[in-house]
């Protein structure tokens, strides 16, 4: 599978993954020529487009996608906000062209969708997750994960202490995105050796700690790390 990152962060996120065969863009949070120049203007290659949920920073680019006909997936709540978003149910299945996708739901401040992608093509499977403290759900056969890894207790910590965060920030965040050390215990607690690449995603400028996040994560799976 052919994974790009067009943007990954508070300011935007925006990826593309390909089997090949069909062309998705995972979370569309940036300006839509960021979009166009992401895929270096092949925006007809583009087969459809997956939403994890509302916050600007993954939903932005939805009315334009909408009024260029592209097919935008994602739950309830974005539906009720653009009506012509096509509605995906948790852990029923749906298919755009050669992909099987199974939304499950997330841990966030409003309905959020995590996804796993499987290609009927190269048999290939990804595991897609952002914005969500936690993932209850297990997983195996996974070759590509893609996932949030927001901050670090210890890091965050810091900041709380030194009066550089906010105590209601540091609270939100703590019930709204994904820790390294609670994505060090997902990867523990699924099954990782066919894993190949991991992607960390949506690191928070001041409180993350790249470098770490990337030895630590390819210690505990052997895999390619990523840091996006
Ligand atoms: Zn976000
Ligand atoms: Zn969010």
């Amino acid at each position: 599978m052919d994974i790009k990152v067009i943007a990954s962060g508070s300011s935007g996120n925006c990826y593309k993954v390909s089997d090949g065969s069909t062309t998705l863009l995972l979370d569309a949070g940036i300006p839509f020529k960021e979009i166009q120049k992401g895929v270096e203007w092949k925006m007809t290659a583009v087969d459809g487009c997956i939403i994890t949920h509302r916050h600007g920073d993954h939903s932005k680019s939805i009315p334009e996608l909408l009024r260029r006909g592209f097919d935008v997936y994602s739950n309830n709540d974005v539906c009720s906000l653009f009506p012509l978003v096509q509605k995906v149910y948790p852990m029923k299945k749906f298919v755009v062209k050669t992909f099987e996708i199974t939304p499950f739901p997330c841990t966030h401040d409003v309905e959020c969708y995590g996804y796993l992608l499987h290609s009927t093509v190269t048999d290939e499977r990804l595991l897609y997750f952002t914005d969500t403290a936690y993932v209850k759900y297990q997983f195996s056969n996974i070759d590509y994960i893609m996932a949030e890894a927001n901050y670090s207790f210890d890091v965050m910590a810091e900041n709380s202490k030194s009066g550089q965060l906010p105590w209601n920030v540091s609270n939100r965040v703590l019930s709204t995105h994904m820790s390294i050390d609670n994505l060090i215990r997902f990867l523990q607690s699924n099954i990782m050796h066919k894993v190949n690449e991991i992607y960390l995603l949506h690191l928070s400028d001041a409180n993350s700690n790249a470098e770490e996040f990337k030895l630590r994560v390819q210690k505990e799976t052997g895999a390619i790390v990523y840091v996006c």
